[in-house]
C-alpha cells in the first residue's frame, strides 16, 4: 500500500494528511491519485467509507495555484451535509497550502454564499441545483474552471440530478479535467461518463475486498407488526455502544425515533425534511455519543461519517443490494468489527436471496429472541457495569453502608435487589409505528428479472428509496427531479402518504 510520499505531493499538503492522522493511502486513493495528478479523467468506483473524498481532493489540492484568484475547480455532490464534510476535509487537506474549499448548497442564504464567493475560494463544494442557481446568477464563473468532480454520481443521479449535472458539464470549458466517483457503477453512470469523459480510466476497487469482510450479518425473519418490539428486545440483548437503525421512509423514521424514546432509549432520528441546523445537532451529538441510536433514511445517512459504529440494523429492509452495502458499511470500519442485523418480512425473502447473491455471502439466520433473553440481556449489562466498578475499586464510599445491608439481609438477597434496580428491564410502553408494505421485487417495466439483482438492473431508482433531498432551491420542490419512468411512478404511488 502507499504512502502518501509516493505522489510526491507538496510537502505542506503531505504535513496536512498526515495532521490528519492518515498513514497509508486506502486502496482507492493509492489507485486515482497519480492519475488524477498526471491530468487523466476517470472513473473511480468504491464503496461508501474507502476514502474518496481525499482520492479527489488531494489531486485538486496539490494542482491548485494560490497565484490564480479564480475559481479552479469543482466538486458536485447529492446533499448538503455531504457539501459541508466534503468542503471541512478539503480545508483541512488544504490548509498548510492556503488553498480554501467553500461549500455550496441550497437551503443557505445566497446572499451569504455571494459574499463568501468574493473571498475567492478556489474550490467550490456543491449541491448541483444552487450551483446552477449561481451559475444563472453569474457569481459563479466557469471559464477559469479546470476540474470537475462528480462526487456519490449515483446518489446524484438516483436524486434526479441528471440534467442539472449535464448542464453543468456542458458550460463548463471542455479542456477541464472530469473525475467522477461513485459507490456504484450502473448503466446510468456509464453513459453520463461517455458523454461527458474524455477517455477516463477506470479504476474499481471491488465491493468484496472491502466491505463485509469484518461485519457479521444477520437476519430476523419477522413479521412487519412485530419489527418494533423485536428491535426493542434487540437492542436490550445487543446493548449497542452506537447503533445506526435505516428506516425506509421519513414517517417510518420519525415514528421509530419517537417510538424508542418512549421506550427509553436515547434515540434521535434524521432524514431530509430537518432543517439544517437540526440535523448538525443529530450528527453532533451522534459523534459526541450523546446519543446511542441513530434512525435514518438512506439518503440522510450518507453524509454522515462516524466511526465506532457498533450495529446497524436494517429495520425495513433496503431496496437493493447497494444500498444494503452502504447501509452496513457504516459499521466495521477502520478495522473493528461491526454487526448488521436485517429485518425481513416472510413476503422479502426472495429480497434477502438476492441481496446475499450480489454481496457473495451468506447473511445468517437468527431466531427472534424472546422477552426473557431481552431480560437476560440486560442483567447481563448490568452485571458486566458492576464488575467493571469493582475491578476499578471504585466503590469505597459505599462501604459502609454495604456492611450495615449486611447485617439485616443476607448477601443474595441484597444482591438481587440491586441488580433489580440498576437493569432496566424491557419497556413495553404502546407505541404507534404505522405499517410499511412488504418491499417487493420490481417485475416488468424495468428491463430486470424479479429479484435478479445483477449490478445496474435491479436498481430502480430514487422512487421506493426514501425520497429525502435537498430541499432547498423553491419553494415547490427541492432540488430533486420527478422520476421519469412509469415503473418508479408506479412506484411511488403504491408507497404513497409515507
Ligand atoms: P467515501 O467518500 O469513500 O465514503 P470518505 O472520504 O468520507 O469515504 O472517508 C471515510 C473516512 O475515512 C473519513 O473519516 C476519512 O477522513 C477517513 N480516511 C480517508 N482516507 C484515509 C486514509 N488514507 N487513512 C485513514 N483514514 C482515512
Ligand atoms: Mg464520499
Amino acid at each position: 500500500m502507499a504512502t502518501f510520499y509516493d505522489f510526491g505531493l507538496d510537502h505542506q499538503i503531505i504535513r496536512a494528511i498526515s495532521d490528519m492522522g492518515f498513514e497509508e493511502a486506502t486502496p482507492i486513493q493509492s489507485q486515482t491519485i497519480p492519475v488524477a495528478l498526471e491530468g487523466k479523467d476517470l472513473i473511480g468506483q468504491a464503496q461508501t467509507g474507502t476514502g474518496k473524498t481525499a482520492a479527489f481532493g488531494i489531486p485538486l489540492i496539490e494542482k491548485a495555484d494560490l497565484k490564480d484568484e479564480a475559481i479552479q475547480s469543482v466538486v458536485l455532490t447529492p446533499t448538503r451535509e455531504l457539501a459541508v464534510q466534503i468542503a471541512e476535509e478539503l480545508n483541512k487537506i488544504g490548509q498548510n497550502k492556503g488553498v480554501r474549499s467553500l461549500p455550496i448548497y441550497g437551503g443557505q442564504d445566497i446572499g451569504r454564499q455571494i459574499r463568501a464567493l468574493k473571498q475567492r475560494p478556489q474550490i467550490i463544494v456543491a449541491t448541483p441545483g444552487r450551483f446552477m442557481d449561481h451559475m444563472r446568477r453569474k457569481t459563479i464563473r466557469l471559464q477559469s474552471i479546470s476540474i470537475v468532480v462528480l462526487d456519490e454520481a449515483d446518489e446524484m443521479l438516483n436524486m434526479g440530478f441528471v440534467e442539472d449535472i449535464e448542464t453543468i458539464l456542458k458550460e463548463v470549458p471542455e479542456t477541464r479535467q472530469t473525475l467522477l466517483f461513485s459507490a456504484t457503477m450502473p448503466k446510468r453512470i456509464q453513459s453520463l461518463a461517455q458523454k461527458f469523459l474524455k477517455d477516463p480510466a477506470s479504476i474499481a476497487v471491488k465491493a468484496k475486498e472491502m466491505t463485509v469482510e469484518n461485519i457479521d450479518q444477520q437476519y430476523l425473519e419477522v413479521q412487519e407488526k412485530q419489527k418494533f418490539d423485536v428491535l426493542c428486545r434487540m437492542l436490550d440483548i445487543q446493548a449497542p455502544e452506537l447503533a445506526i437503525i435505516f428506516g425506509r421512509t421519513k414517517r417510518r423514521v420519525d415514528e421509530l425515533s419517537e417510538a424508542l424514546l418512549k421506550r427509553g432509549y436515547i434515540a434521535e432520528g434524521i432524514h431530509g425534511d430537518l432543517n439544517q441546523a437540526k440535523r448538525d445537532s443529530v450528527i453532533r451529538k451522534f459523534k459526541e455519543s450523546t446519543i446511542e441510536v441513530l434512525v435514518a433514511t438512506d439518503v440522510a445517512a450518507r453524509g454522515i461519517d462516524v466511526s465506532g459504529v457498533t450495529h446497524v440494523y436494517n429495520f425495513d429492509i433496503p431496496q437493493d443490494p447497494e444500498s444494503y452495502v452502504h447501509r452496513i458499511g457504516r459499521t466495521g470500519r477502520a478495522g473493528k468489527t461491526g454487526m448488521a442485523i436485517m429485518f425481513v418480512t416472510p413476503r422479502e425473502m426472495d429480497h434477502l436471496k438476492s441481496i446475499e447473491k450480489m454481496t457473495k455471502r451468506n447473511i445468517t439466520r437468527r431466531a427472534v429472541p424472546t422477552f426473557a433473553e431481552a431480560i437476560e440481556g440486560q442483567q447481563r449489562l448490568t452485571i458486566d457495569k458492576l464488575l467493571e466498578i469493582i475491578e476499578e475499586k471504585d466503590y469505597q464510599a459505599y462501604k459502609n453502608s454495604a456492611e450495615q445491608l449486611l447485617e439485616e439481609v443476607d448477601s443474595v438477597t441484597l444482591v438481587s435487589a440491586a441488580l433489580k434496580m440498576l437493569t432496566k428491564e424491557p419497556n413495553t410502553t404502546p407505541v404507534k409505528i404505522t405499517g410499511e408494505a412488504p418491499l417487493r421485487a420490481k417485475k416488468a417495466g424495468f428491463g430486470g428479472k424479479k429479484g435478479s439483482g445483477g449490478g445496474g438492473k435491479y436498481r430502480g431508482k430514487d422512487g421506493g428509496r426514501d425520497r429525502d433531498r435537498n430541499r432547498s432551491r423553491n419553494k415547490k420542490g427541492g432540488e430533486g427531479r420527478p422520476p421519469k419512468n412509469n415503473a418508479e411512478r408506479s412506484y411511488k404511488k403504491r408507497n404513497k402518504n409515507k
